[in-house]
């Protein structure tokens, strides 16, 4: 990887950008990775990092990861993302949010923001008060909009099914066990479709209450955290944070197939190799979460309806299918052949 400025996640990065506002206390990061395919496209995480060069990170790698998703999942966007640092009361402010939308349409539509972890449709609408470069907008009517959880659950529901079709050779999910990291937006989904096909999920939270409410909704079990990647299940989707993917962890995993909504999964590169070589089918991230970015393009481009949204995330399992054949016939992990893949769609292959 091009590390000049000594920031090992640094991958010529086109521009990053550090928002400092005093008065209202808010202080962001905006990494745009690459413009080739369009605007930089990609959420803000609103988390309260332990060091602000966990947040530089956080956004480096994210950004990177909008690239390689919005080119897999076949839109006009470039990849970008941007986290705004919580203070330790977790305060988000509406003065926060307009200072956040006023740096935002500083980049004249170089960057389109949207929701991700610990933003909500009403954040979105704060910052549509300083700028025309923000989607996840509420709508009304039948137009393409709100919160994108909901098709980031189904892209990631769809995944798993072809996931188990291609590794158990089952059509569908009925009396399969799926183990659950997270329960919130993109998991609840997962759940519940899952559920609707007759699967029994396990679910972990750090937060207990929303872990026992999402287990009641859907018939499910609580877990701990600290067990939940280690449990006997025929998928383990995670859909909380990232880097959970380890060389230690991925040595106790207990299921065949990997499919999950998180970003970043894997801590390094070398954890999809080491996967392969345990013969566990990996959903790469980025091409199984796409759902999300599908609405949120289409809801800022003004490009399609909710049929056409539809028709795009079934293509998710198609390109699935497509990096689990090379991945076969290469012997190459699927990760890789995503990463690869995604570099040519970039031009940076
Ligand atoms: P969310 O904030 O609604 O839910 C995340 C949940 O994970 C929370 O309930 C949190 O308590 C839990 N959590 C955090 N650390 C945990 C841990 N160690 N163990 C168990 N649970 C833990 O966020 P979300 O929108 O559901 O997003 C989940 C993941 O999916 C994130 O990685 C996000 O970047 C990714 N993602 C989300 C979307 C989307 O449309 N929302 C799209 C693509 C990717």
């Amino acid at each position: 990887m091009n590390t000049p400025w000594g920031f090992e996640d640094f991958d010529a990065h086109e521009n990053l950008h550090f928002v400092w506002n005093e008065e209202c206390g808010l202080k962001a990061i905006v990494a745009i990775h690459s413009t080739h395919l369009g605007p930089a496209g990609g959420g803000c995480r609103f988390w309260q990092y332990a060091d602000p060069a966990d947040a530089l990170t956080d956004a480096l790698r994210l950004s990177r990861g909008m690239s390689y998703k919005n080119a897999m999942a076949g839109l006009p966007l470039g990849g970008g993302k941007a986290v705004i640092l919580a203070n330790s009361q977790r305060e988000k402010t509406p003065e926060m949010l307009h200072a956040f939308g006023k740096a935002i349409d500083q980049l004249c539509g170089r960057y389109v923001t949207a929701e991700d972890v610990g933003m909500s449709v009403s954040d979105m609408i704060e910052i549509r008060r300083q700028t025309p470069f923000v989607a996840g907008l509420p709508v009304e009517g039948g137009e393409v909009g709100g919160d994108p959880g909901p098709h980031t659950s189904l892209g990631v529901f769809l995944g798993i099914k072809a996931a188990v079709r291609r590794a158990l050779g089952k059509d569908s999910l009925n009396g399969l066990h799926i183990a659950l990291q997270g329960a919130g937006s993109v998991a609840t989904g997962v759940a519940v479709h899952a559920a609707a096909e007759g699967a029994r999920i396990s679910i972990a939270d750090v937060d207990q209450a929303k872990a026992r409410h999402l287990a009641d909704a859907v018939n499910g079990t609580v877990v701990g955290t600290d067990e939940i990647l280690g449990l006997e299940a025929d998928v383990l989707s995670p859909c909380a944070l990232g880097a959970i993917l380890t060389e230690e962890t991925i040595a106790a995993l207990k299921t065949p197939i990997i499919a999950g909504g998180a970003n970043n999964q894997l801590a390094t590169p070398e954890d999809g190799g080491r996967l392969h070589a345990r013969g566990i089918l990996y959903a790469p991230d980025y091409v199984i979460n796409a759902g999300g970015i599908i609405n949120v393009c289409i809801e800022y481009l003004r490009s399609g309806d909710a049929r056409a949204v539809r028709e795009k995330i079934e293509g998710i399992p198609v390109r699935l299918e497509q990096i689990w054949s090379e991945s076969a016939e290469t012997s190459r992990d699927p990760a890789s052949v995503a990463d690869f893949m995604a570099q040519r769609l970039i031009g940076r292959g």
